[in-house]
């Protein structure tokens, strides 16, 4: 899913204007989301790079107005406040240099996803982000910046070793990626390593059921995927969502915690499900859907725009 398309910018903004509208009844929501960031820079931004003030806007409401956790703990018990935890993928060198100060300044950690290709300076990874994104490898931080980002009390979890498309790969290549990556990054930083994001992460679109089944036979506790909606209590250890953050406003940024945009998420899962059942090659109801997507809960939960 492109999240810069003109269809997705308008749900999304049609979403942040009915939660807008709702704000004044809606009751309290206890809500658990897990944000997920790539680049912060002040200047010669890449396309999803979050500018510096943007970034240092969000941690200031969040460190206000949420109680921030650690990605480890999402699963965990309600608070009062909403729970959020802070991501970002891949490893680009600008998160030690302009994140990493901007989290401490306003006391928070956060859980950074490193593709190992990086480190190593792989050029099979170097020349896919080259093409996308007009990176160079200096854009990411090596095994010394790495290590100097975990002795600043920062998490680290594994981001695959080369970035490509996991559903694009066979089981055996995919265990090669998972495994690859977890190792190098244990042997670095002398720590199990228990969590892994999935690249591109859209559920159905870039992993499957195959891949989860894959990293728990290796020894993770968690996969993190792109879903844009809260985390449910009984959520599957290994399909966390989280919502990719580029440049929201703060208006937006507000929507997200509230649950404005979860519908969206919704309908991910759903392509999700449907994929599962065409590989079992079993029928899938909408019925089905619906009960198994727990909407009609949230619905009774007031997060559909809250207005009901
Ligand atoms: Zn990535």
């Amino acid at each position: 899913m492109n999240p810069y398309s003109l269809p997705l910018r308008a749900l999304r903004q049609a979403l942040v204007k009915g939660y807008q509208l709702g704000r004044a009844v809606r009751s309290p929501q206890r809500r658990t989301l897990v944000l997920n960031y790539h680049s912060v820079r002040p200047a010669q931004l890449f396309f999803n790079s979050t500018p510096t003030q943007v970034f240092e806007q969000h941690l200031e409401w969040l460190a206000a107005h949420c109680e921030v956790v650690d990605f480890a703990e999402v699963c965990g018990p309600a608070s009062h406040k909403p729970r959020v935890a802070i991501t970002f993928d891949d490893g680009f060198r600008d998160n030690l240099e302009f994140a990493v100060p901007l989290l401490q300044k306003y006391g928070l950690k956060a859980t950074f996803f490193i593709s190992t290709g990086f480190l190593e300076r792989d050029p099979v990874i170097l020349d896919i982000f080259a093409r996308t994104f007009q990176t160079t490898a200096n854009d990411f931080m090596d095994a010394e910046a790495l290590r100097e980002l975990f002795a600043a009390g920062m998490r680290v979890g594994a981001h695959t070793h080369s970035h490509r498309n996991l559903l694009s790969l066979s089981a055996r290549e995919q265990e090669e990626e998972l495994g690859r990556s977890k190792t190098i990054l244990e042997d670095l930083l002398g720590q199990p390593i228990q969590s892994v994001a999935y690249p591109f992460g859209v559920p159905g679109k870039a992993f499957d059921l195959t891949t989860t089944q894959i990293a728990e036979a290796l020894g993770y506790s968690r996969g993190a995927m792109v879903c844009w909606r809260g985390v449910r209590a009984q959520e599957p250890v290994f399909r966390i969502p989280r919502f990719i953050m580029v440049r929201e406003s703060l208006a937006e940024l507000e929507a997200i915690v509230g649950g404005a945009w979860d519908p969206i998420g919704w309908y991910q899962d759903w392509r999700f499900s449907l994929r599962a059942s065409r590989q079992a090659n079993k029928p899938y109801p909408l019925a089905v859907a619906l009960l198994e997507q727990q909407a009609w809960m949230e619905l009774v939960h007031c997060r559909i725009l809250g207005l009901l």
